[in-house]
């Protein structure tokens, strides 16, 4: 489909077409699975603080609606593009598949640089957006929650927006919003929290003593930062993180209290004094015991994959991977990878949580949500585990393929139209 032709796109549609292989699925099945049942764009006029009017361009795909609602995130950036938005839907589609979430994918997009916009624009592109997609979104329909660029304030936006259409608060028509609108204790930190906990089932396979280990994370936003906080807490030595204004590294390890309060002060780890700046080329090439890419796809690509000196690879990021890295990683089995649609999975599970909890207007603890979580992600792990070493093939393909499958199966189920 020419409307979604995108580098990205290209990069799914391979990693689904080696898949439908490996599944035998019939070429004649393939073109319904992969192609996302539909997509809306959208153009938006905002009052700039200037006086100024300008036309930003906003993205949603749906990729099946054949088990439920869709679900995803919202990404806020200036290369947002129709192709990437349904690249990351089709990815959501397999990873909420694999976790035995009753979702299909999802995501969305607004070509825009926040950084650049004041708060007081960002609301009025959020809620016009939000406007323009009041017939295709909803609880039983399609439910967002945050990715790159947007947060808690951006779902409260959305919230507000889509219940002032309704006429009542319906707090289930975004998840990762604040605790005090109906968010879920836990959210904010499911991903990154989840990224750990796998690295940490990881290493007890490889006989690796987190404890003794090092740790480098590209992109300190949500994912990454929760991902380098919590390797803190099982004794890993952070040396090295990254954002997109700049590299930090320290050979003895980051202080990062010290880099947590500095963050929030400036809002950069470019500058922190406990550290010196490295190229970002450089930090992916580190030697560390734990590589986390957690910033955007297409970070490990030919040119760097045969070099990244690591035991684990843990993709916080979707599709950091490109297929011709993947293809150089699976000739080094040295490298441990845990791929996307499970490292990152801890933020939908919880997202499925929210849901859950506002549908029926009742919360949960944190301990009981983050029992909730790992006892899935353990499934998660111990099934894809399973399933790479019985059939003698990589984790990322033992975790596409067992996501695909139960698409798959759900489709011949129900037939020919979700
Ligand atoms: P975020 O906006 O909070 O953080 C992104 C970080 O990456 C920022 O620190 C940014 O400065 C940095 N960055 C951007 N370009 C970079 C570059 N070229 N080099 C180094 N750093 C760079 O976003 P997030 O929510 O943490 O999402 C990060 C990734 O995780 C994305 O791929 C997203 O799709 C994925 N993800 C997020 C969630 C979630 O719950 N937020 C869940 C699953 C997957």
């Amino acid at each position: 489909m020419q409307v979604y032709e995108h580098p990205t796109f290209q990069m799914a549609c391979r990693q689904f077409d080696r898949v439908a292989d490996h599944l035998q699925i019939p070429e004649s099945d393939c073109g319904r699975l992969k192609f996302p049942k539909r997509s809306l764009a959208v153009a938006l006029p905002v009052h700039m603080d200037d006086g100024t009017t300008q036309v930003f361009s906003g993205y949603r795909v749906q990729h099946h609606l054949t088990i439920g609602p869709t679900k995803g995130g919202l990404r806020y950036h200036p290369d947002v593009k129709l192709g990437e938005v349904a690249a990351l839907a089709m990815w959501m589609s397999w990873k909420c598949a694999l976790a035995g979430l009753p979702f299909g994918g999802a995501k969305g997009g607004i070509a825009c640089d926040p950084s650049k916009l004041s708060p007081g624009e960002v609301e009025r592109l959020t809620r016009r957006f939000t406007q323009e997609m009041i017939p295709f979104i909803g609880p039983q329909m399609d439910v967002m929650a945050p990715d790159v660029g947007t947060n808690e304030q951006t779902m409260a936006w959305i919230m507000d927006t889509f219940s002032m259409h309704a006429g009542y608060t319906v707090p289930s028509v975004v998840t990762g919003k604040p605790v005090g609108l109906g968010g879920s204790l836990g959210r904010r930190e499911a991903t990154g929290r989840g990224v750990a906990y796998l690295i940490n089932r990881a290493a007890d396979v490889l006989s690796l003593d987190l404890g003794k280990s090092t740790a480098v994370v590209q992109g300190f936003g949500n994912v990454g930062s929760v991902a380098a906080y919590s390797l803190g807490r099982y004794g890993a030595k952070v040396i090295a993180v990254s954002d997109v204004g700049g590299a930090i590294y320290n050979s003895m390890g980051l202080d990062l209290l010290a880099l947590e309060k500095y963050v929030a002060q400036n809002h950069r780890v470019g500058g922190f004094p406990g550290a010196e700046p490295i190229a970002h080329e450089q930090l992916l090439l580190l030697p560390c015991d734990i590589l986390v890419p957690a910033a955007l796809e297409r970070q490990i690509t030919a040119e760097n994959a045969g070099k990244i000196q690591c035991r684990i690879l843990a993709e916080g990021a979707n599709g950091p991977t490109t297929p011709e890295a993947d293809a150089i990683l699976e000739q080094r089995p040295e490298v441990f990878v845990i791929p996307d649609v499970l490292a990152n999975s801890g933020g939908v599970i919880v997202s499925y949580f929210e849901w859950v909890q506002d549908l029926q207007s009742f919360f949960w603890s944190e301990t009981e949500i983050a029992d909730k979580l790992f006892r899935i992600l353990e499934n998660s792990w111990a099934q894809i585990l399973n399933c790479s070493r019985k059939q003698n093939i990589s984790m990322r393909l033992a975790a596409l393929s067992t996501g695909i499958r139960r698409v798959y199966e759900a489709k011949r189920q129900r037939g020919l139209f979700p």
